[in-house]
């Protein structure tokens, strides 16, 4: 007996599920690749819900991962109005809305139910794919991109619907997209959906501003990373020491490891916040502590074995 097809193994938690968008089983789609590049000789049967059978029917794919992400697109063209409601509304506006009448009754009560299902099976994983417990094919996610809890096969699908639920003309999106990356699409959206009006023209000087916006931001961030952070620890966590017959005051130690201070140039850049902060309480104090702070720096910088090995803060000052 020779076999006509072959079956994927189907988990016992998964029997009577579509693989595609996780709604009931109604039927196995036998699929055949087309154009057929690997040669394979017999049909695969994947389990579909009826509606998913039907999609798979119109498509031609080379590959089940090109089918897949086929039939998630059309899910999502089918549902673009279901899966609008969640960009239109949150669940607390809805129940607090007013709609009057029977129909919009109606569209309240219903209208976050058909969100869900609908974001539920265009997000639906499937499970892997084997047969006989040999892996069909590497089905890859990587161009899987997500939006609002929602996922898109690419970012080009995730660009062309995501301009038709915010009405913004989808050249634009794509040419925002492509200024900003595909890392930051929710920005993207944002920008797109506050310029996206009047002409050409401005659009394009929208684009520009946009463009020397992020440069900016970027010349910003240079500096910020140098800059070294602070840690918070408390008093009581920190050491009182005695250098060179001075007093190390623990309070000091606090500030300095807050500013993220290790040096003593680093001191010396603040020298007013550190009188400022201590000089409230006696010019004295804030001048015996700062003093108690280079000290204790420069034997630091002058002393490096000790300051890793002895310093009884050293676990702080490391953290910076
Ligand atoms: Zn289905």
């Amino acid at each position: 007996m020779t076999a006509t097809y072959q079956s994927v193994d189907v988990p016992f938690e998964y029997r009577h599920t579509c693989w595609f968008c996780g709604e009931p089983y109604f039927e196995s789609y036998a699929f055949m690749p087309s154009p057929n590049y690997d040669h394979q000789t017999l049909p695969v049967l994947l389990p579909s819900c009826q509606e998913c059978y039907g999609l798979c029917k119109g498509i031609k794919a080379s590959d089940l991962e090109l089918l897949r992400d086929k039939v998630k697109e059309q899910l999502h063209r089918k549902y673009q109005k279901h899966l609008q409601i969640g960009v239109n509304w949150t669940k607390e506006e809805l129940e607090q809305s007013e709609f009057e009448g029977k129909a919009l009754e109606g569209f309240r009560e219903s209208a976050w139910a058909m969100f869900e299902i609908a974001k539920a099976r265009v997000n639906y994983q499937g499970w892997p794919l084997t047969i006989d417990g040999l892996p069909v094919a590497a089905l890859s996610t990587g161009f899987h991109i997500q939006f609002d809890g929602i996922t898109y096969t690419s970012l080009s699908h995730a660009v062309e619907q995501l301009a038709k639920a915010y009405n913004i003309p989808q050249q634009y999106l794509e040419d925002v997209v492509e200024v900003v990356g595909r890392d930051r699409l929710s920005y993207a959206v944002r920008f797109a959906k506050t310029t996206y009006g009047y002409s050409a023209a401005e659009r394009e000087a929208s684009i520009d501003s946009l463009k020397a916006l992020l440069a900016e931001e970027a010349a910003m961030s240079l500096p910020e990373q140098k800059k070294s952070k602070g840690v918070d620890v408390k008093v009581g966590d920190i050491a009182e020491l005695i250098l060179h017959r001075t007093l190390i005051p623990t309070h000091a130690t606090q500030w300095v490891l807050r500013q993220g201070i290790k040096t003593l140039n680093q001191l010396a850049e603040q020298e007013d916040a550190f009188f400022e902060h201590f000089g409230s309480d006696s010019e004295l104090t804030a001048f015996s502590y700062f003093t108690a702070m280079q000290v204790y720096l420069e034997h630091r910088e002058l002393e490096p074995d000790w300051a890793e090995q002895q310093d009884p803060n050293r676990q702080w000052f490391d953290m910076l």
